[in-house]
């Protein structure tokens, strides 16, 4: 029988594996020190086992609410209220969500037409740009100004039009550590004011802040906050990637769209870790320290490279450091990237990755959120060179 030709026409042409299953599928080959994909190499606290186990055995085994657990929404704005001085209502303004990968897609489809441009920053997480094109959109990258990846406003200016519907920032930014400062909240206000452009905030390494600084979340400011979207990750928070909860804060008008998208794409989040994370966010000190805890992770990784021909860029936030290798070599960073992996024993991201354009700056990104003994040791390898 004559089977039927298909002409597949693909939504995202250009679009590949993403670099970070990439990059770890070749750091488990080649049995290197994984530094590449973003997640924790260490245990998870034991009381927050221990509380997803109770919840288990208590029978919490069926179906969430599609939002959430209500005691878990109520911890999320209690928190809030805490660090940011916002009053959320929490059955109309949180959305628990399959990490805030989920919230990101979610958010873009419920507001994103065909043709609505949407400002974003480069070198940009992966997994924006697709969000923004399978619902028709058109991205328009700005790239941030090096060496300290800073927002250039008045390019933001010129780039706004008629069919600007929304910007994505990232703060602390990933991959390249810099974070918002009160500048660039008075710029982005002053910009957004009087216009229809909602803010889509990522702001999953909220608690990865070092040197003393303070995030700078879009929920502090009223006038933000009722045009946005903010996206967060207990992935990061509580070092729990695998569990894929996170969620997103929004005004009631905009949580009711993103609603609608969200319980057609996961219906809800699995239900014993909501409640186990509800309970564990009591102690507010189990995120407190997180700067702390990481600070002294990018100290000993930094201090374990200096003597490696890496150049070290600034890293003010996040668990990620980034290198210049431009000074030594002029491969690309992705041939770079694979040659440490296979040849020196250590697996980062190239950065280009993080460009619709592959731009490739020679910049390598290392993950820190490793056992100190793992980044001694890499920083031994790296050293070697
Ligand atoms: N956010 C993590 C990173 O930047 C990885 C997320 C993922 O693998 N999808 O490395």
């Amino acid at each position: 029988m004559a089977s039927m030709q298909f002409t597949l026409q693909s939504k995202l042409p250009s679009v590949g594996t993403t670099i970070f299953t990439v990059m770890t599928r070749m750091a488990n080959e080649y049995g290197a020190i994984n530094l590449s994909q973003g997640f924790p190499g260490y245990e998870i606290d034991g009381d927050l086992k221990a509380l997803v186990d109770k919840y288990i055995v208590a029978g919490e085994n069926q179906y969430a609410p599609l939002a959430g657990v209500p005691d878990l929404l109520e911890a999320i704005a209690e928190k809030k209220k805490q660090l940011y001085g916002c009053e959320l209502d929490p059955q109309e303004e949180i959305t628990i969500t399959h990490g805030a990968t989920e919230g990101i897609f979610s958010g873009v489809t419920a507001l994103i037409h065909p043709g609505d441009e949407v400002i974003y920053f480069e070198p940009a997480y992966d997994a924006y740009l697709p969000a923004i094109q399978l619902n028709g959109g058109v991205g328009v990258p700005i790239r941030l100004k090096g060496p300290d990846y800073r927002i250039d406003w008045s390019q933001v200016r010129q780039a706004v039009s008629p069919k600007t519907k929304m910007i994505m920032v990232n703060s602390p930014h990933n991959p390249t550590g810099s974070i918002w400062t009160k500048s660039d909240v008075a710029h982005l206000r002053e910009l957004v004011e009087r216009t229809e452009i909602y803010i889509l905030s990522d702001e999953v390494y909220q608690h990865v802040i070092f040197d003393g600084l303070l995030h700078e979340s879009i929920l502090s400011y009223p006038d933000l906050r009722s045009r946005a979207l903010v996206t967060m990750s207990f992935g990061k928070t509580f070092h729990a990637t695998g569990w894929r909860v996170g969620y997103t804060i929004a005004p009631p008008e905009l949580t009711r769209e993103l609603r609608k998208v969200h319980q057609f794409n996961t219906f809800s989040i699995n239900r014993p870790f909501q409640h186990a994370l509800a309970e564990y966010l009591q102690r507010p000190e189990r995120y407190q320290m997180l700067s702390e805890f990481f600070q002294q992770k990018r100290d000993l990784f930094r201090a374990a490279i200096a003597d490696s021909p890496f150049e070290l860029l600034a890293c003010s936030g996040t668990y990620f450091q980034s290198v210049s290798y431009r000074q030594f070599s002029d491969k690309s960073d992705m041939d770079m990237a694979v040659w440490l992996t296979k040849e020196i024993g250590v697996a980062c991201i190239p950065v280009s990755a993080f460009y619709s354009d592959d731009t490739d700056e020679r910049i390598l990104r290392f993950c820190f959120a490793k056992e100190d003994s793992v980044l001694t040791e890499a920083g031994k390898r790296l050293s070697a060179l």
